[in-house]
């Protein structure tokens, strides 16, 4: 069994910006391994600090607005909806000293510079994604992401069919789609042995 992610102090100490630069953190993992709580939690923390927060999430079509993010435990933040990168960056603040971001593979190419332009104006970064579609495949932008940051954290959910670590996302039913919007309950956390990656996977082995 690998090791479960073990939060260590690093936040603590990165409160002090010497220079007053800011930084990039991201989190990867597979659905159910706790990208959304590992984000609220570290949101709700420099809210606590008085920090000024801002939170923004994809909005993948007109009709998809919410208001906040969640994780699948029901913890809660509120969030703005945005269709690009540029819109993200047009909606920034200047005294807003924390950014996060949740589901990151749905953004455009533009994430990258706009995460960057962020960090160069002095704001801590969080942005949270999918580091592999339902095939296995890295889900773009995350891995441009994860090589622009510099803090990774990668999450791990539990297989649901042999109790080990998982790393993939599970496609429960048959699409082509990329991406399928409101699909809860159609994928499933699954390991290296469990997982099969075709899309036309059977949900029985
Ligand atoms: P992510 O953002 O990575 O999809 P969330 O933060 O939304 O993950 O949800 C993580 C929570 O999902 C866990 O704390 C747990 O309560 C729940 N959960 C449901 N299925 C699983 C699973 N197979 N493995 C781990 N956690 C699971
Ligand atoms: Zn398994």
């Amino acid at each position: 069994m690998v090791e479960e992610f073990v939060f260590d102090n690093t936040e603590e100490r990165r409160k002090h910006r010497k220079n007053g630069a800011g930084w990039v953190e991201v989190i990867v993992g597979s659905m159910f391994s706790g990208k959304s709580e590992e984000l609220i939690r570290r949101l709700k923390r420099a809210q606590i600090a008085r920090q000024k927060v801002q939170v923004f999430k994809p909005k993948l079509d007109d009709r998809y607005s919410v208001e906040e993010i969640a994780s699948h435990s029901g913890m809660t933040h509120v969030s703005n909806p945005v269709m690009t990168a540029q819109e993200l960056l047009d909606r920034i603040k200047d005294d807003t000293e924390v950014v996060g971001i949740d589901e990151g593979q749905f953004f455009d190419i533009g994430i990258v510079n706009a995460v960057n332009q962020l960090a160069n104006d002095g704001k801590r970064v969080i942005i949270a994604g999918l580091d592999q579609d339902y095939t296995g495949k890295p889900f773009e932008p995350m891995p441009q992401l994860l090589s622009i940051a510099e803090f990774i954290t990668k999450t791990h959910a539990i297989c649901v069919r042999c109790g080990e670590t998982a790393n993939y996302s599970q496609r429960t039913f048959e699409s082509e789609a990329l991406v399928e919007v409101g699909a809860s309950g159609k994928y499933e956390a699954r390991c290296r042995r469990c997982f099969v990656p075709h899309s036309d996977a059977p949900t029985v082995l």
